[in-house]
């Protein structure tokens, strides 16, 4: 896409009509919001001193005297110049008169990327030089008056964005990656979708935007959190994951329907494609239900989706966290593509081969497939060793590839042992073709499916790369998960509980009782939102009754509930049944923009390790401003020779 015609889509999306759902409880206060949100292009040279921007300039404006101000992008032959702003670029002819000879000098002698000030008129350019890639190539600008603003130094990359730049440089000088076509379209069309999302939560819905504290205390299980030193010794705040219980106490305080842009903190660790510091859409509202958070979410995304992409169509599907499991290995599924889980244990009942064997004589143990279409053609032998290595590696599981084309010599020896009836039975229930190859493993239910999952898109990514379109690049795949584990093992102590989600989950109705007698089998009112298999969001029906929050915490979870005695205090003075959810603002944007990394969503990012690369922050403190907080650091013996630097 060009530069500026992605910037009209964008302003088109602005001007949409609103749609008038609900009736306002203040009318002109209600009226004048909705009116600035229906207001036309937005000005772009108001209060500025350019008079138009450079990426707008038209035949309909030939003749114009304007001033404009951008960077210089690059000079042809000392003759002409291309200015560009975050509108897009337009040409400027130095002149070569010598009345013209300081302005002349000013545009020849700055260099690249400096910015500079050009006046002059709107002309047509001499016909056959007309450039039909550029949005502005109808026109040039005769310049009359120049002036440098700044000049630019020699950069440390080239702006441009089909220059390859190593990430590390790029967010180095962050303020220059920023100048990039893709950075400037990744940051505006975020703003214009949370615009939207405003829009839609506030004055459609009657949302209140609240904001919520940053500084706050430690909370019990989830993710690790973030700790601020105070001035009164041994006592910290924590920076919330997540704005969860303060959302619940607005309910109770009868705000009745809350959101937030929120920044939410989780000190993770280094975590591919994470970061420590991350945005929410939070939404939390009273007197509602499952169904009713899910509709609120599938209107949101489709008022605030993109005009330039295809629709959303809603319903989303719904799947149970247990099909997920056992279709796609995952409760993440993505569901732009097949190649489905298939249980395949009947088949081989009364199979020869000794791992399959093994497998069924087991109480759990089950034989399960997936069909690579094409396997044959696209999958080498290499590949296929490479999956069992992984298989062997990661699971200890095997793996057996059947490629069944009968024709084709079955190529391990042990499957060779598959009996003909056997290979039918498999075509008909995996509705194989003749280049198809069935990956077939056994085991447990729960690691077969997930080795099947990651397999399923290990290979997913191996046929694209071998030139077969599998997944439509335009695709939005939205899917619901929902009926969650309330509980799963705690990771480091199996026989211990913790909260799927969080510990102010609700128990699905039909499964209050297991609560008391094998809570392990008790579902959730949690449910997931996944787009192209990535979670986008989550989020839960909450308990609101105190006693049962507090025998979950407590009995259950094991918790110190003193940390959450306000919580379970706001619960027994007529806190309403109330839920809620969390979209990732970040991933949501990255998905929608098709970007490679969350980073490239984001103005200021951390790196990989946490750190800004701009300002090197987190950085050292002198012991002195140590002192108010009580605090002194025990140097890692390790750390020594990096303190020194
Ligand atoms: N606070 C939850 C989270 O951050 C979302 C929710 O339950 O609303 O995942």
């Amino acid at each position: 896409m060009t530069f500026p015609s992605w910037l009209s889509q964008l302003c088109r999306g602005l001007s949409r009509p609103i749609r008038r759902t609900t009736q306002p409880i203040w009318g002109s206060l209600y009226r004048s919001l909705v009116q600035s949100s229906q207001r036309r292009n937005p000005e772009f040279s108001s209060f500025a001193v350019r008079t138009n921007t450079c990426g707008e300039l038209r035949s309909s404006h030939l003749g114009q005297e304007v001033t404009l101000c951008g960077w210089i992008q690059y000079r042809r032959q000392n003759t002409f110049l291309v200015l560009r702003d975050f509108h897009g670029l337009v040409q400027v002819v130095i002149p070569q008169d010598e009345s013209a000879a300081s302005v002349r000098k000013i545009l020849c002698e700055a260099p690249v990327e400096s910015v500079v000030q050009v006046s002059g008129t709107v002309i047509s350019r001499p016909a056959g030089q007309e450039n039909p890639k550029m949005p502005t190539g109808e026109i040039e600008i005769k310049v009359k008056t120049a002036e440098l603003l700044n000049a630019c130094k020699k950069l440390p990359f080239e702006i441009k964005d089909f220059m390859k730049k190593t990430e590390a440089l790029r967010l180095q000088y962050r303020y220059l990656d920023l100048r990039s076509f893709q950075m400037q379209y990744n940051l505006r069309l975020r703003s214009q979708m949370v615009m939207k999302m405003r829009e839609y939560l506030c004055n459609l819905h009657g949302f209140v935007d609240i904001e919520t504290p940053t500084l706050f205390k430690r909370t019990p299980g989830g993710a690790k959190e973030f700790l601020v030193p105070s001035r009164e010794p041994g006592k910290f705040y924590s920076l919330p994951q997540s704005p969860q219980q303060f959302k619940q106490l607005l309910m109770v305080g009868g705000l009745d329907r809350y959101f937030q842009v929120a920044r939410c903190y989780r000190d993770e660790g280094s975590r591919p494609d994470r970061q420590p510091e991350f945005t929410q859409i939070d939404i939390e509202m009273s007197f509602v239900d499952q169904t009713g958070i899910q509709s609120l979410i599938e209107g949101l995304l489709q008022y605030s989706w993109p005009n330039d992409k295809d629709p959303v169509v809603v319903p989303f599907p719904t799947v149970t966290f247990t099909e997920a499991l056992a279709t796609y290995g995952t409760d993440k599924p993505d569901t732009r593509f097949g190649m489905k889980i298939i249980d395949i244990s009947d088949v081989f009942r009364n199979t020869e081969i000794g791992f399959l064997q093994d497998a069924l004589s087991k109480p759990h143990g089950t034989v399960k497939a997936i069909c690579i279409p094409e396997g044959a053609k696209y999958l080498k032998r290499k590949d296929i060793e490479s999956i069992r290595k992984f298989a062997a590696d990661h699971f200890n599981q095997e793996i057996l590839p059947v490629f069944l084309n009968a024709n084709r010599n079955w190529n391990s020896p042990v499957a060779s042992f598959i009996m003909e009836s056997q290979r039918l039975e498999l075509i008909r229930l995996m509705d194989t073709q003749e280049e198809d190859v069935v990956l077939l493993t056994a085991g447990e239910h729960n690691k077969a499916c997930c080795l099947l999952g990651k397999l399923r898109l290990e290979c997913a990514d191996l046929l694209e790369t071998r030139g077969m379109v599998l997944r439509d690049p335009t695709l939005f795949s939205f899917l619901w998960v929902v009926d969650f584990p309330l509980f799963l093992p705690k990771e480091e102590n199996p026989r211990e509980l913790e909260s799927a989600h969080h510990p102010f989950t609700a128990p699905h109705p039909s499964d209050i009782h297991l609560l008391y007698t094998e809570p392990k089998k008790a579902r959730s009112q949690h449910y997931d939102l996944v787009l192209n298999g990535n979670e986008i969001g989550g989020g839960s029906i909450r308990i609101h009754n105190a006693e049962l929050q507090r025998y979950i915490l407590a009995t259950l979870l094991k918790e110190d509930v003193k940390m959450l005695s306000h919580l379970l205090q706001a619960l027994d003075y007529g806190a309403p049944p109330h839920g809620g959810i969390a979209l990732g603002l970040d991933r949501l944007i990255c998905l929608v923009t098709g970007s490679p990394s969350i980073r490239d969503v984001i103005a200021f990012p951390k790196s990989f390790r946490g750190h800004d690369l701009m300002s090197n922050a987190p950085d050292s403190i002198p012991s002195e401003e140590l002192k108010p907080y009580h605090i002194r650091v025990s140097w890692p013996t390790d750390s020594k020779a990096e303190r020194a630097h």
